[in-house]
């Protein structure tokens, strides 16, 4: 491990083929274990080119970036064995049943059959979707098949999860399942590193943050750094318009 950071980024650098501008522009920032660290921002900051390259998806123009000690462009395979990935997009075969779903996402993890029914019996009880495990993931609502995204992304019990926007276009209860779960599998060490767009949900549940815009880190550190370094009373929604101004971004 390299101290106790689970990552650390050095001038990480993200210019997308044909793009004049950079995705991500020498990016450097460090998370330590345990953390839940938010990766906050508006459309098109880099949020998701972030955490895809984190994750081994993605290959960076620059920069250098270690995973749970690991650096990315030796050990991607030690990194993927450490790590669960939530992508924003559902990632789950419609035809298949939650159950099914989970035994093919087991499989690719290399979990052995009984650690794989233990785990899958375990995570569908959390998420509420115990009663649901035989139907056919087509039929799921929004909220439902997030959770059960989530679920394929903690299988194998990762040292640190990456979720992209995980609560997006889901209703308030599914919403919670997840943020108090979050909550939960970190308090068992599990490092999450997690982006979004709804300041409030992220304010809550974060211990860090990094606020992002134009491929670059405009604020970070604990709520409070960055309350002090602003408006103290300020929301944290008024702090990042501030500092993101108010042009939209679609
Ligand atoms: P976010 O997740 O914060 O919304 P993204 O990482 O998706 O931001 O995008 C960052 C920037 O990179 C945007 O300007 C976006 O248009 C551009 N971008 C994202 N993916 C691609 C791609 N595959 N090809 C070219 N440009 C891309």
């Amino acid at each position: 491990m390299n101290g106790n950071n689970a990552i650390h980024i050095k001038d990480l650098t993200k210019y997308y083929r044909g793009n004049q501008e950079p995705a991500v522009d020498k990016v450097s920032m460090d998370v330590s274990d345990g953390q839940i660290f938010g990766l906050l921002g508006p459309n098109g900051a880099g949020k998701t080119t972030m955490i895809r390259i984190l994750c081994g998806l993605l290959a960076p123009t620059g920069g250098t970036v270690t995973v749970g000690g690991y650096a990315l462009d030796k050990d991607i395979h030690k990194i993927r064995r450490i790590i669960g990935v939530v992508p924003q997009e559902i990632a789950l075969y419609p035809t298949l049943t939650a159950d099914e779903n989970l035994v093919v996402y087991g499989g690719i993890c290399g979990l052995k059959k009984y650690e794989l029914k233990e785990g899958i019996n375990r995570w569908l009880s959390v998420f509420g979707l115990e009663k649901s495990r035989h139907q056919q993931v087509g039929r799921f609502s929004g909220g439902m098949k997030r959770r059960l995204n989530l679920i394929a992304g903690l299988l194998h019990n990762p040292q640190i999860l990456f979720l992209d926007e995980p609560t997006v276009g889901v209703d308030v209860q599914s919403k919670n399942v997840i943020i108090e779960n979050l909550m939960e599998i970190n308090k068992f060490g599990t490092t999450i590193v997690y982006t979004s767009h709804y300041l409030e949900e992220a304010e809550n549940l974060c211990s860090h943050l990094a606020i992002i815009d134009q491929g670059r880190i405009i604020a970070r550190g604990t709520m409070n750094d960055i309350r002090k370094a602003h408006n103290t009373e300020a929301r944290l929604e008024d702090i990042f318009l501030e500092l993101t101004g108010k042009d939209l971004r679609d």
